[in-house]
């Protein structure tokens, strides 16, 4: 064998190590971006302000004009501090906050010594303000811009350029405002896309996933109970077939809103599938729940009714969460629970014991009540 095939067959050298290194620090990287989109935004913008203002700060000392290229210079580090500090952890907001402050100080300070050179830069950073903070810092930081600059008339070559430099400098910031609003707004419509369920705007499954796990990890912090509860229409399938579907709809967009009406303010609500919903209970005991438990079953059934008058029940099946309990467990026993509901009669309440066995699917409940 000689040398270079000796080489190949080794086992993975340090610059392999490395670029395998590399490649998972990028990797977090791009995760954490994915995760607080503002901090790519406050990276991108403080890695593109510091390159371009490191360009200008290198020809300004190429032409020896020493005193720019220092103020140049201050910018670029403020800049690239602030960018690195982005990433500590809980700090983008923050360095957001800095970002705005940074680039509107160092365009104040080239406007006043430079006029003209700096001044055109005021309207990037009356933009960029409005995307590294929140509306009400960049609208003070864009009026703090216009109100020193407007009044030092030595910045501009006379009264009618300072009264378009001010005029545009607003309707910039307005733009900027309304821009930041609209977004805002649609970001807003798209999370609450993202975790209702559209019929009866119940929180959706995907929430109760997130939910489920930051309810474990409380409860595995503080050991606070906390019970699950499946509420399941009786008999739905047959409101649909005799009524029709959109009969079903109103049934399911009315009993959330009971259920919203007689849920606790720290209660959450999901739409689980179909006609299946889950109560999530935080600081609840197993005694207590069951009590108002049968409370929110016998609202509905004195409450809902069919359009031929008969009314609606529930089959409710509740489980408290154990210490230690796995969240796909937990489920399971409060679906067993609901099963031994159905079985029993359906109108009923059913709590689930700690060694409930998960006996019986989804699929076996309804195939069982079916026979
Ligand atoms: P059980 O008492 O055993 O729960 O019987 P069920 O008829 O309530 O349950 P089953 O699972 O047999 O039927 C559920 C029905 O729910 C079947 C499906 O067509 C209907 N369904 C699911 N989603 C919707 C919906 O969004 N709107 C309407 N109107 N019906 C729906
Ligand atoms: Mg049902
Ligand atoms: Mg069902």
């Amino acid at each position: 064998m000689n040398g270079s095939s000796s080489q190949r067959s080794s086992p993975p050298g340090g610059r392999q190590r490395a670029r395998a290194d590399n490649r998972r620090g990028w990797q977090a990287a791009a995760a954490r971006v994915r995760e607080d989109p503002q901090l790519g935004l406050v990276s991108f913008f403080a890695a593109l302000i510091a390159l371009i203002v490191l360009s200008f700060s290198i020809y300004r000392f190429a032409q020896g004009q020493v005193g720019v290229g220092i103020i140049d210079t201050v910018i670029v580090v403020a800049v690239s501090a602030v960018g690195i500090g982005a990433w500590l952890p809980g700090q983008t907001e923050r360095a957001g906050v800095l970002m705005a402050v940074v680039t509107t100080t160092g365009c104040l300070v080239v406007s006043l010594l430079f006029a003209r050179h700096g001044l055109l830069w005021s309207y990037a950073v009356l933009t960029t303000n409005f995307l590294m903070t929140s509306r009400r810092i960049a609208i003070i930081a864009n009026l703090i811009v216009l109100a020193i600059l407007g009044s030092h008339s030595e910045v501009f070559a006379n009264h009618i350029e300072r009264v378009v430099f001010l005029s545009s400098g607003l309707l910039v910031t307005l733009c900027a405002f309304i821009f930041s609003l609209q977004s805002t707004r649609q970001r807003q419509a798209l999370e609450h896309m993202a975790i209702h369920d559209p019929l009866t705007q119940a929180l959706n499954r995907r929430a109760f996933d997130i939910d489920l796990a930051s309810t474990l990890q409380a409860h595995q912090a503080s050991q606070s109970p906390c019970t699950l509860a499946i509420i399941d229409m009786d008999h739905f399938k047959s409101v649909n077939d005799t009524f029709g579907h959109e009969v079903g709809d109103e049934l399911l967009i009315e009993m959330v809103r009971t259920l919203r009406s007689h849920q606790r303010q720290q209660d959450r609500l999901y739409r689980f599938g179909g006609e299946e919903f889950i109560l999530l209970m935080p600081d609840t005991h197993a005694l207590g729940v069951q009590r108002a438990l049968d409370g929110l079953r016998e609202t509905i059934f004195q409450t809902l009714r069919r359009p031929d008058g008969e009314p609606v029940s529930v089959s409710i099946g509740a489980a408290t969460l154990a210490p230690g309990e796995r969240g796909a467990f937990w489920l399971t026993r409060a679906d067993a629970a609901l099963y031994r509901a159905k079985h029993g009669g359906r109108n009923r309440v059913m709590m689930a014991n700690q060694f409930e066995q998960p006996a019986h699917s989804a699929a076996d409940r309804r195939g069982a009540l079916h026979d």
